[in-house]
Parts: structure tokens; C-alpha cells; sequence
């Protein structure tokens, strides 16, 4: 029976807390939805107006939901500033940092795979010393702190098993060395996973 190699986890809920505010009924990364809260109730109307869309199949995948919401934080004017700092106040899970530590000491290799955030996630990967992080948005500014340009990568879903089975195809791991960690539905497409 071989021994697991590689750990991949989410990062949303399950490496860190979810951000404060976020609903229970929110499907997507929560930092998304905490985005939309601070820049008002008519961005967050339509933020939920996304999450309607996504639950009924309007999008052609998770890319294009990405890409709507985007646009809400760029019309509703998100500076750099705020969104540091609704990123930086999300904390570690308890009991992360000495998880990560017994598995690294173990010799087991971890990896970070998630739809939200690129900053965040780089964040806790340098923190936890996590090997390979893979994040589905990085946003980038202008000298006045504006949204200039983004981008996207399918990091959520069925994006989750093609980075998992690509990391474990190079290091030529089978799907009996590999584990993951989640919290959610767009977690599940890694349960049956064929590596
Ligand atoms: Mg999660």
C-alpha cells in the first residue's frame, strides 16, 4: 500500500477562516462576496444576482462567473488599499500552521489549489511553506490604486482535478499518494478522482 506523498487543500474554509460576513449559501470563494460587501448594496445585489446565475447554469464555466464579478468590483471602484485589507483579515484555520508542520515533517510535499485569490493564496503558501500554489484570480493596479487588469485561470471545480492530476502526473505520484483537504461543493469533483 503506498504512503501519501502529496497533500492538495482549498484554502477558503479550510486554510483559512471564511471571510467574516459570507453566507452560508455562497458556492464561490467568500472573499468575492466580502469584496462586494464593502463596496456597497448594489454591488452585492449583483454579486448574489452571479451566484443565481451559476446555480442555474447561465455560465459557460467557472471562467466567465469569474469574469462578471470582475466587473462589478471594476464599476463599483475597488481600490488596492480596501481590497488588502479585506484579504488581510482573514486568518489561518486553528491548528493550521501545526498541521502543515507535522505533515512537512513527515517528509509529505503540500500543495494550495484554489478559485479565489492569487495574493491570498501565495500568502498562507509562503507562510505554511506549501510547495505548489495554484489560484484562479491575481489582480493587478494602477499607480492610483485601480483595478487595471486581472487575470483568470481555472483554479475552481473542475479546474481543482486538472491541477491535481497534472502536479501528480509530474511528479508521477498514483492516486493512492495522493490526499485532499476541502470544505465544499466545489470540492467534490476531486472525490473521484483518477490520478
Ligand atoms: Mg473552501
Amino acid at each position: 500500500m503506498p504512503s501519501i506523498k502529496l497533500v492538495f487543500f482549498d484554502l477558503e474554509g479550510t486554510v483559512l477562516c471564511k471571510c467574516s460576513g459570507a453566507t452560508e449559501t455562497k458556492v464561490a470563494p467568500s472573499s468575492w462576496f466580502t469584496i462586494a460587501q464593502h463596496l456597497g448594496e448594489e454591488a452585492l445585489n449583483k454579486e448574489k444576482a452571479t451566484q443565481v446565475r451559476w446555480n442555474n447554469g447561465e455560465y459557460s464555466g467557472y471562467l466567465e462567473w469569474m469574469e462578471d464579478t470582475i466587473c462589478i468590483h471594476k464599476k463599483y471602484g475597488l481600490k488596492r488599499n480596501v481590497f488588502e485589507r479585506i484579504l488581510g483579515t482573514v486568518d489561518l484555520m486553528p491548528g493550521a500552521e501545526a498541521t502543515f508542520d507535522s505533515i512537512h515533517s513527515a517528509g509529505v510535499h503540500t500543495a494550495l489549489v484554489t478559485g479565489g485569490f492569487k495574493e491570498q493564496a501565495c500568502r498562507a503558501g509562503v507562510h505554511l511553506g506549501i510547495r505548489h500554489v495554484y489560484a484562479g484570480c491575481e489582480y493587478f493596479w494602477d499607480e492610483e490604486g485601480r483595478l487595471a487588469f486581472w487575470n483568470l485561470l481555472p483554479a475552481d471545480y473542475h479546474g481543482k482535478v486538472d491541477f491535481v492530476r497534472s502536479v501528480a502526473r509530474d511528479y508521477g505520484y498514483c492516486r493512492e499518494e495522493l490526499a485532499f483537504v476541502g470544505d465544499g461543493q466545489n470540492d467534490v469533483h476531486l472525490v473521484p478522482i483518477q490520478a
